[in-house]
């Protein structure tokens, strides 16, 4: 195996940080810390982490403009972590791309599973081909997703949902099936609404093929 994946804890309590720092390296994990927006986003170029772990409430500048820094140029797996639920709804609804989200208090054991999983799902161990129905194209190896002729673009969450409804079209699915999709770094129950409404806004037109099934959940229609 190459050196050990590393992981920047970007959170200015200390506590906390420790925390989380002495859970990632008991699995294995090599960290970074920034106690600051601009120390984090140093320490992104300098030490190329392979995963950030990001508080929003920081000195100097706030996790999100950190985040969209960072997201303009890299594609690196970010994990939000906050104390306020909103804050969560609001920043699926930015869509800026975050992977995935932690709510403070956390089980330490259970944010270094989703940093696991994060990490998982970059390395693609399973290269499965191309599927389609309807208009859509679903390139798993790519992770890339296709309306028509157009590439869409979508965060890591919502091609998964997608990827997941285009190979069994047609069928209902419940919104816990669509939750077991993640295993361990299920997003919360509560934002399968959320994902798959910016889902639909990103297929433009094609987007009201994902049909609500009342009572159920979600059903992409291919005809
Ligand atoms: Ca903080």
């Amino acid at each position: 195996m190459d050196m050990a994946e590393m992981v920047l804890v970007g959170e200015d309590e200390r506590q906390i940080a420790d925390l989380l720092e002495m859970f990632l390296r008991a699995e294995g994990y090599r960290t970074e810390r920034g106690r600051t927006g601009k120390e984090i986003l140093q320490l992104w170029r300098s030490a190329q982490p392979d995963a950030i772990l990001l508080d929003l409430m920081l000195p100097e500048l706030d996790g999100l403009s950190v985040l969209r820094q960072i997201r303009a140029e890299s594609s690196v797996p970010i994990l939000i972590v906050t104390a306020r639920v909103e804050d969560i709804d609001r920043l699926i609804g930015l869509e800026l791309g975050a992977d995935d989200y932690i709510l403070k208090p956390f089980n330490p054991r259970e944010v270094v599973a989703r940093v696991r999983a994060v990490l998982r799902r970059v390395r693609g161990w399973s290269p499965p081909p191309t599927w389609t129905a309807g208009p859509f194209r679903v390139d798993e190896q790519a992770m890339q997703a296709y309306c028509g002729d157009r590439a869409v673009l979508l965060t890591p969450v919502q091609f998964r949902l997608f990827s997941c409804m285009v190979r069994s079209a047609g069928k209902a699915f419940h919104r816990s099936e669509l939750l077991d999709l993640f295993e361990e770094d299920a997003p919360d129950a509560r934002t399968i609404d959320a994902h798959i409404k910016n889902l639909r806004a990103r297929l433009g037109q094609e987007g009201r093929r994902i049909e609500t099934v009342r009572g159920v959940g979600y059903r992409l229609n291919p005809s």
